[in-house]
């Protein structure tokens, strides 16, 4: 069969752009995966004739080759099918063709997470996450905060060998054939998981310890303190070096980093450094004004001034009582009494009489004239 032009397998003009050529290939290569269309010879033909055209087109060098002497131009240089196929299942361990599907898709494979085949020497141990929650009643000064976690530790049964002798007799992965990853096909894409046969290390040992099933690592609960700095922002991380899981026949641990989520307060808004409270005061207390007392995030008594003539929603600044300011401790932010003023719901006889005399000598007059709308 003879084979057909490359701009035409894509359906593409001769002097299309990169951009239009890889859109072409993208829709192709999307409506013909074999993945997507099981047994369809037909569309495993157009997926194979798309990507080879692709792979010509798609690279200026080849294409310039191609538009000046035909097949012969990139006979040799491409490799075609054959090779393109392979990487695409390959799409997830960081083969060549990834890169074309990071362009293509927006991801180049989980390579992060997928090391692909297991280097020699062991490997540090992987570092985990814990997330612990604080008041932010704590974070008024540096503070020690207890929280537990689960990590890897080595198997002390074996001196983390993961051999019952302690003889090592370490063989590769039958499952995974050492790469420590095997691969799944589900819909489009070809996906690696870690092998479970090995755990992603790409070996197997032949009398494993029976504590840690030949892993050389066992889960172990801990508690620890760590000291949490004043005025921490939620969602930072505190790094705990070597304290992640253990690493492999004998290699350094992984980190630990704790997250400290602070716990919003009752009473208390929080913007950086500055809080924000909010006070109830009587009607008769704004129009006279006064000197309260109240009370800061760590439960310290403030005097904070009322001026006669208080409006609602007012907000006073009362200096240096917010947080300490993270990693600056000498600093600290304002709190923001934001006043709200209520009226009386019920009147005793007394204060209704007082109240009505009030009314008449304020001059109250029943008939007010509108002032522009304003939101509270
Ligand atoms: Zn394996
Ligand atoms: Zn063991």
């Amino acid at each position: 069969m003879a084979k057909r032009d490359y701009y035409e397998v894509l359906g593409v003009a001769k002097n299309a752009s990169q951009d239009e050529i890889k859109k072409a290939y993208r829709k192709l290569a999307v409506q013909n995966h074999p993945d997507k269309n099981p047994g369809d010879k037909a569309a495993e033909e157009r997926f194979k004739e798309a990507t080879e055209a692709y792979e010509v087109l798609g690279d200026e060098k080849k294409r310039a080759a191609y538009d000046q002497y035909g097949f012969a131009g990139v006979d040799g240089q491409n490799q075609g099918y054959s090779r393109a196929y392979a990487d695409f299942s390959d799409l997830f361990s960081g083969g060549g063709f990834s890169s074309i599907f990071e362009d293509l898709f927006g991801f180049g494979g989980f390579s992060g997470a997928s090391s692909g085949p297991r280097q020699s020497g062991p490997a540090q141990g992987q570092s985990i996450r814990v997330n612990t929650e604080v008041r932010l009643e704590d974070i008024t000064g540096d503070f020690k905060h207890e929280f537990s976690y689960a990590h890897q530790v080595p198997c002390t049964a074996c001196n983390g060998t993961g051999s019952k002798s302690g003889k090592a007799s370490v063989k590769t992965c039958p499952t995974c054939g050492g790469m420590g990853q095997i691969r799944q096909s589900s819909g489009f894409f070809s996906m690696s998981r870690t092998c479970p046969t090995c755990g992603g290390r790409g070996s197997v040992i032949d009398d494993p310890c029976p504590v840690c099933r030949g892993n050389g690592t066992v889960r172990k609960n801990q508690t620890l303190r760590v000291t949490v700095p004043a005025g921490i922002e939620s969602g930072t991380d505190i790094i705990l070096h070597g304290m992640g899981n253990a690493g492999a026949n004998g290699a350094p641990a992984g980190d630990l980093y704790v997250r400290i989520n602070v716990r919003d307060s009752k009473y208390f808004v929080r913007q950086g450094a500055d809080l924000f409270v909010q006070i109830p005061v009587s009607m008769t207390q704004a129009a006279l004004g006064l000197d309260v007392t109240i009370k800061n995030l760590q439960g310290e008594d403030v005097k904070v001034n009322i001026p006669s003539g208080l409006q609602n929603g007012k907000i006073v600044r009362v200096k240096g009582q917010g947080l300490p300011k993270y990693r600056n401790e000498n600093s600290r932010g304002d709190l923001y009494v934001k006043f709200r003023i209520e009226t009386p719901r019920h009147l005793g006889l007394k204060a209704k009489q007082i109240m009505k005399q009030l009314s008449e000598a304020m001059g109250e007059n029943e008939r007010p004239n509108p002032v522009p709308f304003t939101e509270e």
